[in-house]
């Protein structure tokens, strides 16, 4: 298939051509056009697979279209990870001058809470530190409202879900509005899938490579 049959806007059209993206992988080829019919989307599939522009070119196409503040919050399980899905987000959202914020460990508070205070359109985070931010008294960020969730390498979120990070998730989770989008990626589903199910607040569409 190619990228002209999933229902993208020219604008994301010419750049990805310009990106040298010349043919989607199986993943965006499959997920790309639920997401952007609004449903929640759950993806089994490798690293490499280009799982990252599956959920960024979708929710970059509808944030075009509806500018707004905090419109996405993606969380992974690692710094590095982070850092790699915020500089897809920079390179294909470009054209319409894509603002995004990195929140993870390691990094000022304080300079990351100035960030946050901008309302970035994507907030990329690890789940300890942006729960840290949302537990703060003196914290002004707002999820409340925001339009995606996007749960990136799942199985390696949740296999953690047993100590603090099920904390984190939660304090996160319960500041987030139920009527979102919610897109999980994960290399594998197997054991996590009955646990996530309860994230998404829609039937799902699911699709495995
Ligand atoms: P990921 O699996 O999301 O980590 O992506 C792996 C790499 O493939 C990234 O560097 C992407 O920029 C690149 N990539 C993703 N989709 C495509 C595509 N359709 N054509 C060419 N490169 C791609």
């Amino acid at each position: 298939g190619n990228f002209e049959e999933l229902g993208l806007n020219d604008w994301i059209l010419e750049h990805l051509s310009q990106l040298g993206f010349t043919r989607p992988s199986p993943i965006q080829y499959n997920c790309i056009p639920p997401i952007l019919e609004g449903k929640d989307c759950f993806g089994c599939s490798k690293t490499g697979s280009g799982k990252t522009a599956a959920f960024a070119v979708p929710i970059l196409q509808k944030l075009s279209e509806d500018p707004y503040g905090i419109f996405c919050v993606v969380i992974t399980p690692t710094r590095e990870l982070a850092y790699q899905i915020s500089e897809q987000f920079s390179i294909i959202g470009k054209p319409i001058n894509i603002r995004h914020a990195v929140v993870v460990g390691g990094m000022d508070m304080l300079e990351q809470a100035m960030q946050l205070e901008k309302k970035p359109h994507v907030v990329i985070a690890t789940p300890g530190r942006l729960a840290d931010h949302l537990r703060s008294s003196d914290s002004t960020v707002k999820l409340n409202k925001i339009k995606f969730l996007v749960l990136d390498e799942a199985d390696r979120l949740l296999d953690k879900m047993d100590g603090d990070f099920a904390n984190d998730l939660d304090v996160i989770f319960e500041t987030l509005p139920k009527d979102r989008q919610t897109l999980l990626f994960s290399a594998t589903l197997t054991d996590t899938l009955n646990e996530v199910k309860q994230l998404s607040t829609k039937k799902p569409f699911f699709w495995q490579s």
